[in-house]
């Protein structure tokens, strides 16, 4: 299947996108060339370390329609006024200048894996030897009845970041005093377990500064959710009745929103709100599917390589990957990126590949300086990438612990970004 940038743009693209022409194309020196669809936490990583790693013995090509990346890591800080806009934006500059990747700013509009090229939005057809997608997530169409792409300027989903992290910043700030902030929580499995439980933290932190009789309800259809425990202490540590969830038992599996009328519907029940976060099921970005690798949803792979279970050449990264028990998360992006590296260099150059080491930590604030964590590491099985053991912070921990969780998050922040794009 062939889309146009229309369509792309049209169902997917949350951050204002910059097309133009591509810069200097791979020309075919003789060298091995590896295309990498998708220029954040997992593409990023992967061509940087090809490109590092192969010395200019492999021609890397990043296609990415954005000029700059903003992390969604930290976008709820910067919603709840911790962190600025600039703090969580990225540019492709060094990738290119330091390490030679030609970095094409455009859409990837269609793969066909019997020629070996991509075709990009500009007209370009880029040849590969081996192609990496990492394109993340997009919204599983009819989730949220009511709900479209199209609505949202009205109800942001802010779940990938940019324009979006400051449409929901400006309504949050607009909204009258005692008002009344929703989210539409999404079902499992989806980007970054804790996010929505963050995101609502750092909501009430900034509500419980500019608008303190503001009420927050989060409708979630899960029975559970990460780092439950937590939160909910947290919860009541800090923001005691200004939060209300609604699980599934009180009819969260059945909402549907109303955008011009801004009012959620929860089983029957209509709620008026000021402000209306919705964040739908998710699957891989679109492009993935558009390839071929996926089930419909999610693109399996094997774990050892990362390589699609549809086809060898072609190796999926991060949240559009299946791969078993990490979460869909920056960390793991990562992760995955530097195992999927070192395999298509050894294919590509015959050079070394060691066994498949895969870890992640997932940091959430609840307030500032009350910092909490998840992580583990993980190991490759024939099957998936299999949790080997992890860990998780405890209910009750005293000030200095949670504000050390803090700051190593920040710590993280700092090192992740420069392994993507220093
Ligand atoms: C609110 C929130 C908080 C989070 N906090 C954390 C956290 O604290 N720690 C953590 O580890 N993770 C966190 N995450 C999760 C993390 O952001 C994602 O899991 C991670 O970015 C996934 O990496 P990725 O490479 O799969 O996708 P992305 O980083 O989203 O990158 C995908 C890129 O592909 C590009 N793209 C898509 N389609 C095409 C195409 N057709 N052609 C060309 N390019 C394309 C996009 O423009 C995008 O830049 C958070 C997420 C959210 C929403």
């Amino acid at each position: 299947m062939t889309l146009n940038r229309r369509d792309f743009i049209a169902v997917g693209a949350a951050t204002a996108a910059s097309l133009s022409a591509p810069a200097v194309l791979a020309d075919g020196h003789g060298k091995p060339r590896v295309v990498v669809i998708g220029g954040g936490s997992g593409g990023a990583t992967a061509a940087r370390y090809i490109a590092k790693d192969s010395k200019g013995a492999i021609d890397v090509t990043l296609v990415e329609p954005s000029r700059a990346y903003f992390t969604c890591y930290f976008s709820n800080l910067y919603i709840a006024g911790l962190t600025e806009l600039d703090d969580i934006s990225h540019t492709y500059g060094t990738l290119a200048a330091k390490y030679g990747i030609n970095v094409v700013h455009d859409w990837a509009v269609d793969v066909d894996r019997a020629s070996r090229t991509v075709s990009l939005a500009g007209g370009s057809v880029l040849p590969y030897d081996k192609l990496i997608l990492s394109p993340g997530i997009d919204f599983v169409e009819g989730a949220v009845p009511g709900w479209s792409v199209a609505a949202q300027n009205k109800m942001p989903h802010a779940y990938k970041a940019g324009s979006q992290s400051e449409l929901l910043k400006a309504q949050i700030m607009a909204m009258p005093q005692g008002g009344r902030f929703a989210m539409v929580a999404p079902p499992d499995p989806f980007r970054c377990p804790p996010g929505p439980y963050e995101r609502i933290s750092m909501v009430a932190h900034v509500l419980k500064q500019t608008n303190p009789t503001a009420k927050i309800l989060l409708v979630d259809p899960k029975e559970t959710f990460s780092k439950q425990a937590l939160f909910e202490e947290g919860w009541e540590r800090h923001y005691s009745g200004m939060i209300e969830r609604v699980g599934p038992d009180f009819g969260a599996t059945n909402v549907t929103v109303d955008p011009e009328a801004m009012t959620v519907d929860i089983d029957g029940s209509v709620e008026a709100v000021d402000v209306c976060n919705v964040i739908p099921a998710q699957k891989a970005g679109r492009i993935a599917d558009v390839a071929g690798v996926t089930d419909g949803n999610w693109a399996p792979v094997n774990a050892a390589d990362m390589s699609s279970k549809a086809d060898p050449d072609v190796h999926v990264l991060g949240d559009a990957a299946q791969q078993g028990d990490m979460p869909k998360s920056g960390f793991a992006a990562n992760s995955q990126a530097k195992v999927c590296a070192m395999a298509v260099r050894g294919a590509l150059t015959d050079s070394k590949v060691f066994p498949a080491k895969f870890t992640n930590t997932c940091w959430s604030l609840i307030a500032p300086d009350d910092g909490v964590k998840v992580g583990a590491t993980y190991e490759a099985t024939a099957e998936k990438i299999a949790k080997v053991d992890g860990f998780v912070s405890q209910t009750g921990e005293d000030a200095a612990t949670r504000k050390a969780t803090y700051e190593e998050s920040v710590g993280w922040y700092a090192g992740i970004t420069a392994d993507m794009f220093n």
